[in-house]
């Protein structure tokens, strides 16, 4: 689109830091450093849920901040976020606010929480500040894990399915939504997402209703997530992500206007493109820093070994593998006939190629 990218980030090695414009590498409380931002930046926007609501606040002053920090404040923080939801009369699973260690002590027995999970409300993501829990002595060990941080404990729900609407809303409120993406996780870590998810016309159309009165009620621009369960055929919201998500990186191979795409559009007050998909069948493999590693040793995985027609491969640039750290993804595009299940089974043997090779 011609812009030029500033990019704002408190760690020196970071990817998008290396082939941005500039890089202003300070921390997110320095407020000269965020005068130069609002300085360089016609609109700013996040990627990171986790950035200090105060950050966005203050460079609101001065600036067109797309989410706004009112949203982003809402979705980084799983308490506020479920008063939210509740509020808005969104269907969640069943869950307890523990602030203190009274509020422990105070859980029902009869509330059937447990099994349950208990998760910090804030600085979670990939299942990280999450413990699961059977019985109260467990919610106190774990919650003195967590410092004492407030959390939320949910029922552990016994899922059918997992997905995710992408949509992106304009300054004056059109929306564009992505397909319906199923979500496969493995550690509490997305695994693979699945272009369109498998989910009756019924639960798609209530879904679809909740996203966009979610997005309505947070006066919400640019992209966002919801995170849905199926769990015996109800509906519930599992979580919101005020950015551009994981589940949504098919959309740069299949789409012809991918979810960063319409970030850009929103942000500078443009309505959504809509004319969308290229290729209506495919899945999004999750490339984890455990690949890079094999009996105990680093290796470099051999993605010359899969290279073909409709599989696009994305390393996004982090300095070091870690177990658990997403260092990249990989989009196998169903072409011609090719149905999903010729998608799932094609992603099979490349796994397998990249885990023996
Ligand atoms: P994160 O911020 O790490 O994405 P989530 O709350 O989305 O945190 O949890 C990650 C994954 O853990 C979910 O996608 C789901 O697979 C599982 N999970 C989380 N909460 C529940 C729950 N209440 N019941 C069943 N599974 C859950
Ligand atoms: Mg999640």
């Amino acid at each position: 689109m011609g812009y030029s990218v500033v990019v704002f980030d408190p760690d020196e090695k970071s990817p998008a830091g290396r082939i941005s414009e500039k890089h202003i590498c300070k921390p997110y409380s320095d407020l000269k450093a965020l005068d130069e931002l609002n300085a360089r930046c016609l609109a700013i926007t996040t990627e990171f849920e986790n950035i200090p609501a105060e950050t966005l606040q203050y460079l609101e002053k001065g600036n067109i901040v797309r989410p706004s920090s009112k949203a982003v404040s809402i979705a980084q923080n799983r308490i506020k976020e479920k008063y939210f939801l509740r509020d808005c009369g969104i269907p969640v699973g069943h869950y307890v606010v523990i602030e203190n260690i009274e509020s422990i002590k105070n859980i029902n027995y009869q509330d059937k929480i447990f099994p349950g999970i208990l998760k910090t409300a804030q600085f979670g993501y990939d299942g990280k500040g999450q413990i699961h829990v059977n019985n109260i002595a467990e919610v106190e060990d774990a919650f003195i894990i967590f410092d004492n941080a407030p959390c939320i404990l949910e029922q552990k729900l016994d899922l059918d399915l997992e997905f995710s609407i992408v949509l992106t809303r304009s300054v004056s409120g059109e929306y564009l939504e992505y397909p319906l993406i199923e979500n496969h996780h493995k550690n509490g870590i997305l695994d693979f997402s699945l272009i369109p998810a498998r989910v009756s016309s019924l639960l798609e159309e209530q879904a679809t209703k909740l996203a966009m009165k979610i997005a309505n009620e947070l006066s919400y621009i640019g992209v966002m997530a919801v995170e849905f369960f199926i769990s015996n055929n109800h509906l519930y919201v599992n979580e919101i992500a005020p950015r551009p998500h994981n589940s949504g990186h098919f959309s740069i191979d299949a789409c012809v206007y991918n979810q960063f795409d319409q970030q850009v559009l929103a942000m500078i007050g443009n309505k959504p493109k809509n004319e969308v998909i290229k290729f209506p069948i495919s899945l999004m493999l999750n490339l984890l820093g455990d690949l890079w590693f094999r009996n105990g040793k680093q290796i470099e995985p051999k993605f010359e070994m899969i290279a073909g027609p409709g599989i696009s491969i994305h390393l996004y640039g982090k300095a070091e593998p870690r177990i658990g750290r997403k260092m990249g993804h990989i989009t196998i595009l169903g072409l011609e006939n090719q149905t999903q299940e010729d998608v799932i089974q094609k992603t099979d043997t490349l796994r397998k190629i990249l885990l023996e090779n």
